[in-house]
């Protein structure tokens, strides 16, 4: 069997999820941010591949506004959509290279395919991976680079016991066995924040891992690939096929009829959720009350236990407020109109104030249903 690190991933969040894409070789659909963030990886290949003589910012800024995956591949919402994409990338290579350049290290490797072999059970697995990058950072030690792209930084805690990285330096021994694994950093670069997070392992560590990985291969071995719902089927790409949504999909396959059913479904839920939000409130403040009293930090159900949560409301003199950033021209900055209150006020205003309001005004069409 072959696996990788997304697909022992896969199969511990959902078997069915792994079923779908290793075993019926179904392609998951790519999100956006899934093809953005091969985007990035491609550009940062390209502009290393060019070592020793790097492009210039501008060159690589051209080069990926010249190859911008096209829209049918991104799947934009709208032009709108596509522009933030672009302007994030750039801004994120922007920083990157203001951060990187010049090179502080020797770049040994882009992409370095490895393969590692296990043996359960006395049959022969393979796991396979790409590095995105090893530098050489001199005396005989080196860096692996990962890139990404997402918004979540990990703590040091959770970069120290992921597996990717420890599956990442057991590639790298794995072609030069008589490194050691302390002379071996690991990293996670993200682009967003423009932030390294490095870590190390040790050889017990990385044995665990290797029974880590073993023992994933032993589960999917021995699995009936039952689905495990959970919030991440949110980003799941096969929710449409997925056994667990089947009557959700088949309820959503509307017509006229049932669509009216659900219109007043979606009232009576409606109303059900003010009656509860109602009543939550009701009660949060009889038992905020309680405790105020009897001066408690902290008080307990059988089923929960609610905090004592301090902070503190925050408010601004608005005539300071407008004297003082009014001529800075930061006032823009800080303040939102309220639409709710806006249309309250321009109720009361006379017409000729009201038009000027009016055609300072502007409104754009959303699509959602009230
Ligand atoms: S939709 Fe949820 S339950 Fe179904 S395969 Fe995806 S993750 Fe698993």
């Amino acid at each position: 069997m072959k696996v990788s690190y997304s697909s022992l991933e896969a199969f511990k969040n959902c078997p069915q999820k792994y079923k779908f894409s290793e075993i019926e070789k179904i392609k998951e659909p790519k999100t956006r941010e899934a093809v953005f963030g091969s985007y990035i990886h491609e550009i940062l290949h390209w502009f290393y591949e060019n070592d020793p003589d790097f492009p210039t910012l501008e060159e690589l800024l051209d080069h990926y506004k010249e190859n911008w995956p096209k829209p049918d591949e991104f799947g934009w919402k709208n032009n709108k959509d596509a522009e933030n994409y672009l302007n994030e990338g750039i801004r994120q290579l922007e920083s990157f290279y203001t951060a990187n350049t010049p090179l502080q290290s020797v770049i040994l490797e882009l992409e370095k395919h490895f393969i590692l072999d296990f043996d359960v059970n006395g049959e022969k697995h393979h796991l396979s991976g790409i590095i995105d990058r090893v530098d050489s950072l001199g005396n005989n030690r080196y860096e692996i680079i990962d890139y990404k792209t997402g918004k979540r930084v990990p703590s040091q805690k959770d970069t120290d016991k992921d597996l990717q990285l420890s599956i990442y330096a057991l590639g790298l021994l794995n072609f030069w066995p008589k490194l050691e694994p302390k002379n071996i950093d690991l990293s996670l670069y993200f682009l967003k924040p423009g932030l390294k997070v490095t870590s190390k392992r040790t050889a017990s560590h990385l044995e665990k891992t290797k029974q880590e990985i073993k023992e994933g291969i032993l589960n999917i071995l021995k699995s009936d690939f039952t689905p495990t719902p959970s919030k991440l089927c949110d980003w799941c790409g096969y929710r449409r096929r997925c056994p667990v949504w089947h009557d959700y999909y088949v309820q959503t396959n509307l017509t006229g009829r049932k669509v009216s059913l659900l219109v007043d479904e979606y009232f009576s839920l409606q109303k059900k959720n003010y009656q509860l939000n109602q009543r939550l409130k009701e009660i949060k403040e009889q038992i905020n009350e309680y405790c105020k009293k009897n001066n408690i930090a902290q008080i307990s159900g059988k089923t929960g236990t609610l905090k004592k949560v301090s902070g503190k409301r925050i408010t601004y003199n608005i005539n300071q407020i407008i004297e003082t950033l009014g001529p800075l021209n930061r006032l823009e900055q800080v303040l939102m109109v309220n639409q709710k209150v806006m249309e309250e006020v321009l109720q009361e205003l006379p017409d000729s104030f009201k038009k000027i309001i009016l055609a300072a005004r502007k409104e754009e069409d959303l699509d959602s249903l009230n």
